[in-house]
């Protein structure tokens, strides 16, 4: 990179600093200023558009959005967020250098239509009126470089993981310069395809550190001139790519209430009250989990993925899933309890689809629900009657009927701002009507290039 000097006079590309917002469909956009000035920023923050909230997965600004032409905003920067990773493997590539920001009218109070602050209420609400804290961790599956990839990529295997080795090592080390604190790269069952995982943190920094991922993970493949693709599915009988959210309550104390060493699989009175929430709202909950058309070719039995509401422990084919604790070396299970979110993929908002999982989970909390929907087996094995017995219901089998289900679900679809769910209609309705008449392979293709 050149740099301006006294004595030739010439000038370099000056470092910038970006002032990010991931929107409603789960895309990272912003602006950026020379580092230099960043205080300047620090307060009052950069501007921005309403409308552009309205923008379709296919960069069309929705019809019928209630924001049209007009409105200011403001992008505050939370400066505890930036994100800082210096260089990669290009070594003329700029450095990755943002902040996350909350959308504010231009006096400053919070914008109804942003999901970072969505997702800030709720956990506040979490900690007011439930004396809980939210911990959390996504872990985002992938595929990189081309899907016909040499006969060495077998799953999980070590040749698959050197085929990516440089690769894994720069994300890896990008991830940590980024503060994301990244636990493991690892190949994954399908062909080109990876998985990274990071350490759960506290409340909205969760769904932060999930955006981090996917930038990052983004920026060292550009930088190495390699396809990726985070797209639930890049080819219609391909293996899917999941986000798996990762989910444990903690009391004020810091003491975990969703696990109870006295019951058959160690989910507390509260955790069966929480769980029972997220899946007595899961259909609906799916318009924004598994949020395009596409999500929905992974929403099928045998992905690993979900097609029923329910939970179940180390069940990989359960909406909820009890994930294993470890015993080994006397570890205590209580602090490692979580439960995984697993109909939730990429072409998600992190931040909308986080919170609006935790709304379901403080109304079955409220609610005090009974946890019926619980199954050990794959929930397609078994009869109608079984299932209809259990309250197992089917997840929606399309966008379109799980933004039905929303549409129906008044306790759920009133909880959320008004103005934030017109936009997010509007845009989920022109996005299928743009989409209707792909193919699965043409919706493959379409999504593999925006995810
Ligand atoms: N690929 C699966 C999915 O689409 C998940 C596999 C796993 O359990 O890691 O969710
Ligand atoms: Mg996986």
């Amino acid at each position: 990179m050149s740099r301006p000097t006294a004595d030739t006079g010439m000038i370099g590309p000056v470092a910038m600093t970006t002032i990010v917002t991931t929107d409603l469909i789960g895309i990272t956009r912003g602006r950026s200023f020379p580092t230099d000035e960043l205080a300047s920023y620090q307060a009052s923050g950069c501007g921005w558009v309403p409308a552009n909230s309205a923008l379709t997965p296919q960069d069309a600004v929705a019809d019928n959005n209630p924001w049209g032409a007009y409105g200011d905003l403001r992008l505050i920067p939370d400066m505890h967020t930036r994100v800082q990773v210096p260089n990669g493997p290009d070594a003329n590539a700029p450095g990755l250098d943002f902040i996350h920001a909350d959308i504010c009218e231009t006096d400053g109070r919070p914008w109804a239509a942003c999901p970072r602050t969505l997702l800030r209420n709720e956990v506040e609400r979490y900690r007011e009126q439930l004396g809980l804290e939210v911990t959390a961790a996504f872990e985002h599956e992938f595929n990189l470089g081309e899907l016909d990839a040499p006969l060495s990529h077998r799953a999980f295997s070590l040749g698959a993981q050197h085929h990516a080795a440089s690769f894994g090592g720069w994300l890896l080390s990008a991830l940590r310069a980024g503060g994301v604190e990244p636990e493991m790269f690892l190949p994954e069952y399908g062909k080109a395809q990876y998985e990274i995982t990071c350490r759960p943190t506290q409340g909205v920094a969760a769904a932060d550190r999930a955006v981090n991922v996917r930038e990052i993970t983004r920026e060292i493949a550009r930088q190495m001139g390699l396809a990726i693709s985070f797209s639930p599915k890049l080819q219609e009988d391909g293996v899917s790519n999941g986000v798996h959210l990762h989910i444990s309550l903690q009391d004020q104390q810091g003491n975990p209430v969703m696990y109870d060493p006295d019951t058959s699989n160690g989910l507390s009175t509260l955790g069966q009250h929480w769980a029972a929430g997220v899946l007595k709202y899961l259909p609906a909950l799916c318009a924004f989990s598994a949020p395009t058309p596409i999500s929905y070719l992974r929403l099928k039995p045998h992905h690993w993925s979900a097609s029923y509401a329910c939970l179940g422990q180390r069940n990989r084919e359960a909406s909820l899933r009890i994930c294993p604790t470890i015993t080994i070396g006397g570890k205590s299970p209580a602090n490692q309890y979580n439960l995984e979110f697993r109909p939730l993929d990429a072409t998600a908002s992190p931040h909308l689809s986080m919170a609006t999982v935790l709304m379901a989970g403080r109304l079955g909390i409220e609610q005090k629900l009974a946890l019926n929907a619980t199954t050990d087996e794959e929930p397609d094995t078994l009869s109608e009657a079984q299932r209809q017995a259990r309250n197992i219901v089917a997840l929606p089998g399309s966008l379109g009927e799980a933004l039905e289900c929303l549409r129906h679900h008044d306790e759920l679809f009133d909880a959320l701002p008004k103005p934030m769910m017109e936009t997010y209609l509007a845009i989920k309705t022109q996005e299928l009507k743009s989409t209707d008449s792909l193919t699965p392979t043409e919706l493959c293709d379409h999504y593999a290039r925006i995810y």
